[in-house]
């Protein structure tokens, strides 16, 4: 039995799921990726632009206020009441990639599932929310606090959407974002990604000659490949000197082209919140390099970083920190570039509440400063935290319970989602616990059931935030 009084509103939200499904589609076959501005009111390309409208046109015929912000972003807005309840989505989406079994752009289903870029991140939640927001409507649901469901065009790319919208229009008072998983996330670590640079002497007297190093190709990546170019001359047998360090290592190739020798060492990618997925390919690169116990030059820097930075935890770096709320810090070291006198290099660190951005500069500094290294970029972002007792987290965990009667934790994670945006809100859902991760995967799909759900869950956290629970004819007797 429900006392909430949602069930109604639930029954409804039912009722649309052949409608959900068609417009779900429709929305996919959008191919909503940046591309060059294609006019003014189209600053991320005509595609972006085009599902925005779409959205708006849709919310208007349903009887929504619509708005569009120049394309950056745009908003449909429902009931009076002077606090509003922000929902955050996004239209854009990232480009295919290869791979896919299905086409990306068409939304194809295929018995309980709809595929294609989008479907889960974040198209699938916007049909959910959107159609939780008619039922309310439909079901004559007076509201206490207008709601107001805010698309941004560029989440993929720089949020710049969110600082064009937001300089227009006024925060809300609380939200949330159906962008990540349920139950929900009430704590996002801080992070600081930091640039690294130094200057070395290229040809130190005598020893090996260290031509290049290079490795990584994204900051928020754990590298997959790194490679290092010596030259294997002048009798400096450095050729069975590398043997002897890696010959048994199925990671390490080496190859002797005319008098140099390539050393390529294989690791495995994954994001750089979660490092313990993968095999950071510079750092055993490094360690390699670091083992030839040459002097001078370049081969201090690395002899440095090897003592300094052997792994993500941020133990050597004295930046190694957990508490029991957000988890342990992470530091990847993301792309390397060594070469003609100059190093530069790029970490991504994700922090728990327990530590600062300046702690770990200053860490970093004391470590890494004395060898030449001075930080030349910097560019952070502190926690987003909201505790488990702050009543907007357990108004939203209560609808996720009371749909699923799943009463696991809130989680905490090392991405960023654009609850910061948003200030008091939390990403709520839509990924199920125990589903594949698909958002940025080929093949992306929403199962018909999971959708459903979420519009369920998503159209309580609406009642029992901004509704009060009160129908209309209730309130007018
Ligand atoms: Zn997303």
């Amino acid at each position: 039995m429900d006392l909430t009084g949602f069930a109604p509103v639930g029954a409804r939200i039912n009722q649309y799921q052949d409608e959900m499904i068609l417009w779900l589609r429709e929305l996919i076959a959008i191919p909503s990726v940046k591309s060059s501005p294609a006019g003014p009111d189209a600053p991320f390309g005509p595609e972006i632009a085009r599902a925005l409208e779409y959205v708006l046109a849709w919310g208007e015929r349903e009887g929504f206020r619509a708005q569009n912000f120049s394309g950056y972003a745009g908003h449909l807005e429902y009931g009076e009441g002077e606090e509003d309840l922000g929902v955050l989505l996004h239209l854009d989406v990232v480009p295919a990639g290869g791979g896919w079994q299905y086409p990306p752009f068409q939304g194809v289903q295929v018995g309980d599932r709809i595929y294609g870029r989008g479907a889960v991140d974040d198209k699938g939640p916007a049909v959910a929310v959107l159609y939780a927001l008619k039922a309310l409507k439909d079901e004559g649901i007076r509201l206490a606090r207008k709601i107001r469901v805010i698309f941004g065009c560029d989440e993929e790319s720089g949020w710049r959407c969110m600082d064009h919208y937001f300089q227009k229009a006024p925060k809300p008072v609380l939200g949330f974002v159906p962008d990540a998983d349920f139950p929900l996330i009430h704590c996002e670590k801080g992070f600081v990604a930091l640039t690294l640079q130094a200057g070395y002497n290229p040809s130190p007297a005598g020893g090996l000659e260290l031509l290049r190093v290079t490795g990584g190709t994204r900051r928020n990546v754990v590298p997959e490949s790194a490679e290092a170019l010596l030259t294997a001359d002048s009798g400096t047998g450095v050729r069975d000197r590398l043997q002897a360090v890696c010959a048994e290592d199925p990671r390490v190739t080496l190859e002797k082209t005319g008098g140099r020798i390539r050393l390529q060492v294989k690791g495995e990618a994954a994001h750089a919140s979660l490092p313990h997925l993968g095999e950071n390919a510079i750092t055993h690169l490094l360690a390699i390099l670091a083992a030839l116990g040459e002097k001078g030059g370049p081969w201090e820097l690395i002899t440095l970083l090897t003592k300094n930075i052997p792994d993500f935890t941020g133990k050597d770096l004295g930046i190694a920190c957990r508490d029991r709320i957000s988890g342990a810090l992470t530091c990847n070291l993301g792309t390397f570039a060594m070469g003609d006198g100059e190093v530069q290099l790029e970490l991504d660190i994700r922090y728990p509440l327990c530590i600062d951005e300046k702690t770990i500069t200053q860490r970093i500094n004391e470590k890494l400063g004395g060898g030449g290294f001075e930080i030349t970029g910097r560019h952070g972002l502190p926690p987003h935290y909201l505790p488990a007792e702050s009543p907007l987290v357990k108004t939203l965990l209560a609808a996720y319970q009371e749909e699923t009667g799943d009463f696991s934790p809130p989680l905490a994670i090392g991405g960023r989602t654009y609850a910061t945006a948003l200030g008091n809100g939390v990403a709520f859902g839509p990924n199920l616990p125990g589903r594949p991760q698909l958002a940025h995967q080929k093949d992306e799909y929403i199962q018909v059931a999971d959708l459903m759900l979420a519009a369920r869950i998503y159209g309580r956290a609406l009642f029992h935030l901004a509704a009060g629970g009160f129908r209309k004819e209730d309130g007018e007797k």
